[in-house]
């Protein structure tokens, strides 16, 4: 064994320790963790912090699809394949009894109990668009619940309207709103933020976003997408950042690490894709690190099933769900299929090891293959 394996088998042991007792990881710890070449060892290990917390067998998904009215936005992240100009070719905006009787369509195609919305921040429309679309969808599937909007958006929203964070909520969740979706975190960092999305807000109005959301009963997700110019240490914080935030309210209901896609992107064209073993890395070290958030996501449109199937044993317990019309993660090259049939998600879970469980937004569970 090489000095260097030495010490990476004395800091994964003293994090062990740690994780045993039941004691809270630290920054060092989490790099520690980053910097290890046991990648089996820094898997069991997550497996094993997830289990001491209560998590079973049980592998969660959700039928949901996932619809985008606009694709226009002012923001112009780097990274992003989707958004397009108000003029540009491919430039759509649906109205909201489009967007409702689009999302009515594929219900009475294949039900589906969530309804994840998400948007470009189109400069084109006003707060009252997006009220009407929550009503419209509220009021055309009133048991699908409605996980709609990015803590970015809702910034969006208030910049438009001139109105405090907690009014935009307030209106949206009396409108029929019921969660938010994890989008725009990025990476905390502002050097990072300046490189990747100048134009989007500070990572601060974010976090302040979902503080006031779990304020009001509005649970949400929380994401990382990484791989692009952050150091390690940005993407600990970033996690470190997640897991304060969750001590002080407890509002997020899941955790969702993406690579980002680079195909179509304004992000520097030497850059390499996210290695396999990085996304599994990401899962375990998110797992330890954010030991308040109960689920961590393998999120399968971005990493592909079989890369999914895997994280299983790397601490995540959730593959999201049928996801169909998916398009974000497409535009910037994700090969995965845009619909997944639940009988294939149940036999990836199941050739795991696992048990499959199909779930509600809220984690409530509907159906179990035991
Ligand atoms: S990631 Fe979101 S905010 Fe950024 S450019 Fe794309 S659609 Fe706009």
């Amino acid at each position: 064994m090489s000095a260097a394996t030495k010490t990476e088998a004395a800091a994964l042991e003293r994090v062990r320790e740690k994780v045993e007792a039941g004691e809270r990881l630290d920054a060092a710890d989490g790099l520690a963790l980053y910097e290890t070449s046991d990648l089996l060892g820094l898997g069991e290990l997550a497996e094993q912090a997830r289990r001491l917390r209560g998590g079973g067998d049980e592998v969660y998904f959700v039928r949901n699809l996932t619809l985008n009215q606009t694709n226009v936005c002012r923001v112009k992240c780097r990274f992003c394949a989707f958004a397009r100009a108000v003029r540009e070719e491919g430039a759509y905006t649906l109205s909201p009894a489009e967007l409702a009787a689009e999302a009515k369509r594929s219900y009475e195609q294949e039900p589906y109990n969530e309804l994840h919305l998400v948007n470009g921040e189109s400069p084109q429309v006003d707060f009252a668009w997006y009220l009407e679309t929550i009503r419209a969808l509220s009021e055309t599937l009133p048991e699908v619940h409605l996980k709609c909007y990015s803590a970015s958006e809702i910034h969006h929203m208030s910049k438009l309207s001139g109105l405090p964070y907690e009014q935009v909520l307030t209106e949206l969740k009396r409108a029929g709103l019921d969660s938010l979706t994890g989008g725009g975190a990025e990476i905390f960092s502002a050097r990072v933020r300046r490189l990747i999305a100048p134009g989007k807000e500070p990572a601060e109005n974010w976090l302040e976003v979902n503080r006031v959301a779990h304020g009001l009963d509005i649970p949400t997700h929380c994401t990382m997408l990484y791989g692009h110019v952050e150091t390690l240490a940005e993407r600990v914080e970033h996690l470190l950042r997640l897991r304060e935030l969750q001590d002080e309210t407890g509002g997020f209901l899941a955790f969702v690490p993406f690579a980002v896609h680079l195909q179509n992107t304004r992000l520097d064209p030497d850059l390499l894709p996210t290695t396999a073993v990085d996304v599994l890395r990401t899962i375990a070290v998110s797992c330890l690190l954010l030991d308040n958030v109960a689920h961590v996501k393998a999120y399968w449109i971005a990493m592909g099933l079989p890369l999914a199937q895997i994280a299983l044993e790397f601490g995540a317990d959730d593959v999201q769900g049928t996801v169909g019309q998916e398009q974000v993660f497409h535009a910037a090259g994700a090969r995965t299929e845009t619909e997944q049939a639940v009988d294939r998600l149940v036999r990836y879970i199941q050739a795991a090891g696992r048990v499959p469980v199909e779930r509600d937004t809220l984690y409530n569970e509907l159906r179990r293959w035991d």
